[in-house]
């Protein structure tokens, strides 16, 4: 692991904190309104990390696990309908390819394949524009298979935890709640959007990982809250890094176009 020895910057035993933020709309990452200036200030307040890897509900890969691999990832415009000044930004952060490798090392069930085509979708670098706008620390991400069930992907999460004492980030990027087809531009909040919030929310808050793991097979809103799964995951492995000795902040705890829970949540040792 001499690899994730270099270039460290951390207070002596002190974890990396592990993020799970509410990415919301493309347009947040050229947007100035509370989302991105919270996100601007996070990141003002955050040790500098050896390197990021980040679980964004953007990238999924059924039927298997990847990481990327490469130097340069590219940055993925994955979306569409957007102004042509959403489409011209970058986010030239380098990759890491030692790091992908540790990983590949680190997690031997799962195997996990090294990625050389995707880059950094939108759940990454939206965000991490706001969050470190110097692009200059290593970004990796980590794929979903979403063939598995909720518990894979909260015990994947517990097998990279050690990563965060070797001054890696952890970074989930998804939504509390996310169903586009509800979405109420003119309403503050919506009743069932807030129950399912509150609800996660309540689970959190009692360190009741199973709950939360188990939404999916036993909770009424769960599917009017996530019709596909893609963006609740992200939250399991970033409560999968929380240990004994974690605080948990929330920011951002409101709801953009109605429906959309922007909650997220940072850990870091108290
Ligand atoms: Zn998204």
């Amino acid at each position: 692991m001499a690899s994730l020895n270099r270039n460290l910057n951390l207070q002596p035993n002190k974890a990396m904190p592990a993020i799970f933020v509410g990415h919301g709309n493309p347009m947040l990452a050229i947007s100035d309104n509370r989302y991105s200036r919270k996100w601007k200030a996070l990141g003002k307040t955050l040790p500098r990390p050896k390197a990021i890897l980040s679980i964004s509900a953007h990238w999924t890969t059924p039927g298997r696990v990847a990481v990327t691999g490469m130097d340069q990832p590219r940055t993925i415009h994955d979306f569409s309908g957007f102004p042509d000044t959403l489409y011209a930004q970058q986010y030239p952060a380098p990759g890491d390819p030692e790091l992908a490798k540790e990983i590949c090392t680190l997690i031997q069930s799962p195997a996990i394949e090294c990625d050389a085509a995707w880059g950094l979708d939108h759940g990454t670098w939206t965000v991490l524009m706001h969050l470190f706008p110097k692009a200059d620390i290593p970004v990796v991400q980590l794929s979903l298979d979403l063939n598995q069930d909720p518990q894979f992907h909260f015990d994947l999460g517990k097998a990279l935890s050690s990563l965060r004492e070797k001054g890696v980030l952890i970074f989930g990027s998804g939504n509390v709640t996310h169903n586009l087809s509800q979405l109420k531009p003119s309403a503050a909040s919506v009743d069932w959007a807030v129950s399912f919030d509150e609800k996660i929310k309540g689970w959190i808050d009692s360190r009741d990982d199973q709950s939360l793991i188990n939404a999916k097979k036993t909770d009424d809103l769960y599917r009017m809250a996530h019709p596909t799964d893609e963006h609740y995951l992200p939250l399991l492995y970033i409560l999968a890094q929380r240990s004994k000795g974690d605080v948990l902040r929330y920011f951002n705890a409101d709801f953009d176009l109605g429906t959309l829970s922007m909650r997220s949540f940072i850990l870091s040792e108290g």
